[in-house]
């Protein structure tokens, strides 16, 4: 298995002064976790200015999104290449560009081929709503998301996956470890079913969803979860290097 994988999600938060006081109030500790890659994904405008900062460290960086075009007439935009100059990974495929931008399977397929082709590894995010989680169509949607946003992708090495039910994002209401570890199971069966079973093995999985420091050791004692992607907490450098630091003595 590879390192288990702490990707901190900014969101549309911290101006390039905050952000900065951030990384530079947890670098030097994050470092020191040796059996952890932390991946920090601050918002576009900080980009150049942690890849700069990050360049001899084994802090990664992640964007939040890009388009899935080289380039051309897409005004706003941010094509694969132009990433591949600053960051190691992306995030696609969060359930916020789904819900807000519009953005469908097709398009997350689109992405994730175009970020694998620039050498990014996309962090692929699925998960489902409350609605479908109480009709019991969990596993399913997201096999069929999974599925869906991994076709014609060969290499799969390059991805990692983060399950995020919506109804734990950002809400306080985490999901129990064992149903964490049911749907990364079921994760994973849906990966060797698209590749084989070595392969799904060395696949990331991540776990999503109101992510602290008081829970993420139960979830990385699971058998199928090889880190979380954080949102809030990610926004403390003191909580996120609880989380990694915890993450880092409970990894399986
Ligand atoms: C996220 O947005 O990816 C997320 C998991 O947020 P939070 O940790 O705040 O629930």
């Amino acid at each position: 298995m590879t390192k288990a994988i702490i990707a901190g999600n900014w969101k549309m938060n911290t101006s390039l002064e905050e952000g900065l006081s951030l990384i530079l109030g947890m670098k030097d500790r994050l470092e020191q976790f040796g059996n952890i890659t932390p991946v920090i994904c601050p918002p576009f405008t900080s980009l150049v200015t942690m890849a700069n900062l990050l360049k001899e460290s084994n802090i990664a960086l992640a964007a939040q999104n890009m388009h899935y075009e080289s380039h051309g007439a897409f005004t706003g935009e941010i094509s694969p290449s132009m990433l591949s100059e600053l960051c190691q990974y992306v995030i696609l495929g969060h359930s916020e560009r789904r819900e807000f931008f519009s953005e469908n399977d097709h398009i997350v397929n689109k992405k994730i081929l175009a970020a694998i082709e620039s050498g990014l590894k996309p962090i692929l995010c699925v998960g489902e709503d409350l609605a479908t989680r109480e009709g019991g169509g969990a596993t399913d949607y997201v096999k069929n998301q999974i599925t869906a946003a991994l076709k014609n992708v060969k290499d799969i090495h390059q991805v990692v996956i983060a399950y995020e039910p919506i109804w734990a994002i950002g809400t306080g209401q985490s999901a129990t470890e064992e149903l964490a570890q049911e749907m990364m199971s079921s994760i994973r069966d849906t990966v060797t079913s698209l590749y084989s079973k070595n392969t799904s093995g060395n696949v990331p999985l991540l776990y999503g969803g109101s992510v602290n420091p008081s829970n993420i050791g139960q979830y990385m004692t699971q058998e199928d979860i090889d880190g979380a992607l954080v949102g809030g907490a990610s926004l403390s450098s003191d909580s996120f290097t609880e989380i990694v630091s915890i993450a880092a003595r409970n990894g399986n």
